[in-house]
C-alpha cells in the first residue's frame, strides 16, 4: 500500500499530465489538489494557493470579486456557489469569462466525498462553431436572395434546400416538407402540379432522375402553362473530386426569350419593308439551296429592280419612294407561298427565292408579280403613282452551281430586261446581237 503522501504525489503527477485544468475538493470543500493548467485557465494568482490549502469558498469569492460571475453582490454569489457544490451533484456547464474565453466546467462527486472538476478551454471550438453557423447563415441568405431558383440535393438524392423563389416557380407550397425528402418525391410533386407539361408524371420524373441520379449536367427548357419558358439547369456538386450532391437552378427566361426573338428579328429584317435583309436573305437562300440539292429539288431566284425609281424620288420626294418600296414588298408577300423567301437586297432592289420551282414556273411567277406591281395604285399625299419593275430569273443547277453564280446569272438577265426597255421579265440568256456594223 502506498502511503498517503505517495498517493498524493501520484495523483499530482496524473493531474499535471492531463490536457485540461483539474481541481479536487474534499468533502469539506477544501481544494486539496489542482494542476498548473487549472491556475492558467482561470488566471488564478499563486498567492491564492498558499500558505495553507485554499477553500472552495476562497476561490469562488476571489472570482466573484473580480466580476467572473457578472454583476451582483460577490459575497452572495460566492455563498450560492458553495451551496451548490455542497449538494455534490454531477454538473456540466459553460462559462464565458470576462476576457472572452469560454470554459466548459464538468464536476463529478468522488466516492469518498468531495468532487473533481475538469475545466476545458472551449474558446477556439466556440469560435469555429460560431464561424460555421455564421457561414451557413451567410450562404443561406445568399441563396434566399438569388433571383433564380436553387435546389440542392445530397448525394443520396435527398433534398437539402430549395429556396422560396424556386418553389414558387413550380407552385410548391411553403408547408411542403423539403429537407430530407427524396428528390424523386419532390419532382413527382412538381410533375403532378403540371410543372413538366402534359404527360405521365412517373415517366417525367424517371426521365429526370436518370440524369440527376447519375450526376449528369443538363439544361432543359420547360414551357409554362401561361406561355412563358422556364430554364432548368442541373450540375453535380463536386467536393474533393467526387460527387457530393446535385444542384438544380430554375430560371424564368420568358423575357430573355422574347428579347432574344426581338433581337433576332431586328438583325434579320429590313426595317422599311419588313422583308428579310440582305444578309438574312442570302443565308436563308444558301440553306434552301443545300436542301434542294440534297433532295434533288429545284430552286429559282428572281432579281427585281424598280424601274426609274430615282425619278419617283425626284418627282414626289423620298417618302413617296419609301411608300412605293413598302407596297412592292406587300405585293410580293401577298403573291408568294410561305416557304418562298423574299428579301430587300438594298435600295430599290429585291430578290425572291422560289423553292421547288423550275425555271419556267419561276418565270411565270415573276411575270404575275411584274403585272401585279405594275397594276398597283399607290396613293401618296393625294398623288397617284404607278411603278414597274424589271426581273431577271435563273434556276439553280441549270444556270449556276453556286449562290454567287446564281445571283450573277439572274442579275445579268435583269440587266438585259432593263436594256430591252424595262417592265419585263427575262429568264433566258439573250443570244448576243449580231453586230450591225
Ligand atoms: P433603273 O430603272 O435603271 O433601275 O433606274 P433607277 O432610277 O431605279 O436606278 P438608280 O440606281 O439610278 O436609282 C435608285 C435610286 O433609289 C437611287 C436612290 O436614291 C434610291 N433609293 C435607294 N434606297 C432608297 C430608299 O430606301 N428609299 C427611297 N425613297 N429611295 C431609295
Ligand atoms: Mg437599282
Ligand atoms: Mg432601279
Amino acid at each position: 500500500m502506498p502511503s498517503n503522501d505517495e498517493h498524493l504525489r501520484l495523483i499530482q503527477t496524473i493531474l499535471d499530465y492531463l490536457p485540461g485544468g483539474v481541481s479536487l475538493a474534499d468533502k469539506d470543500l477544501n481544494v486539496v489538489a489542482w494542476n498548473a493548467e487549472f491556475k492558467r485557465l482561470l488566471k488564478f494568482p499563486d498567492e491564492l494557493f498558499g500558505p495553507e490549502t485554499p477553500t472552495l469558498h476562497k476561490l469562488v469569492l476571489f472570482n466573484a470579486r473580480r466580476g467572473e460571475y457578472g454583476p451582483g453582490d460577490p459575497e452572495e454569489q460566492a455563498r450560492a456557489s458553495v451551496e451548490r457544490a455542497r449538494k455534490m451533484e454531477p454538473h456540466v456547464f459553460e462559462r464565458s469569462r470576462p476576457d472572452g474565453t469560454v470554459l466548459e466546467i464538468r464536476g463529478r462527486p468522488l466516492p469518498g466525498g468531495g468532487f473533481v472538476t475538469i475545466y476545458t478551454d472551449m474558446t477556439e471550438r466556440k469560435r469555429i462553431e460560431d464561424e460555421i453557423r455564421h457561414t451557413a447563415a451567410y450562404f443561406q441568405s445568399v441563396l434566399d436572395n438569388l433571383p433564380i431558383g436553387v435546389l440542392l440535393a445530397d448525394k443520396e438524392m435527398r433534398c437539402v434546400y430549395w429556396n422560396k423563389l424556386g418553389r414558387g416557380l413550380f407552385g410548391i407550397e411553403d408547408d411542403f416538407v423539403l429537407v430530407g425528402t427524396p428528390l424523386q418525391d419532390l419532382l413527382h410533386e412538381v410533375a403532378v402540379k403540371g410543372g413538366y407539361g402534359p404527360g405521365k408524371a412517373r415517366e417525367q420524373v424517371a426521365e429526370r432522375m436518370e440524369l440527376i441520379g447519375n450526376f449528369k449536367p443538363h439544361k432543359v427548357e420547360l414551357a409554362r402553362p401561361n406561355g412563358g419558358t422556364l430554364q432548368v439547369r442541373g450540375a453535380p456538386i463536386i467536393v474533393d473530386g467526387a460527387p457530393a450532391g446535385f444542384i438544380l437552378l430554375q430560371e424564368d427566361i420568358t423575357e430573355q426569350k422574347a428579347y432574344q426573338a426581338t433581337l433576332e428579328r431586328l438583325a434579320t429584317t429590313d426595317h422599311l419593308t419588313g422583308l428579310l435583309n440582305r444578309r438574312a436573305f442570302l443565308e436563308a437562300t444558301e440553306r434552301e439551296i443545300r436542301r434542294a440539292h440534297r433532295y434533288g429539288q429545284s430552286l429559282s431566284l428572281l432579281m427585281i429592280d424598280v424601274d426609274h425609281f430615282k425619278h419617283i424620288n425626284d418627282a414626289h420626294g423620298h417618302p413617296a419612294g419609301d411608300e412605293v418600296l413598302r407596297r412592292i414588298a406587300t405585293a410580293c408577300r401577298g403573291m408568294l407561298r410561305d416557304e418562298d423567301l423574299t428579301g430587300r437586297l438594298g435600295g430599290e432592289e429585291f430578290a425572291v427565292s422560289l423553292v421547288q420551282a423550275p425555271l419556267h414556273a419561276a418565270a411565270a411567277v415573276a411575270e404575275r408579280l411584274r403585272e401585279a406591281i405594275n397594276a398597283l395604285a399607290i396613293e401618296h399625299e393625294g398623288v397617284r403613282l404607278t411603278v414597274s419593275v424589271s426581273i431577271g430569273v435563273a434556276e439553280f443547277g441549270r444556270d449556276a452551281g453556286t449562290l454567287d453564280r446564281l445571283i450573277s446569272q439572274a442579275d445579268a438577265r435583269l440587266y438585259a430586261a432593263k436594256h430591252a426597255g424595262r417592265n419585263r421579265v427575262i429568264s433566258a440568256n439573250i443570244p448576243p446581237q449580231p453586230s450591225s456594223a
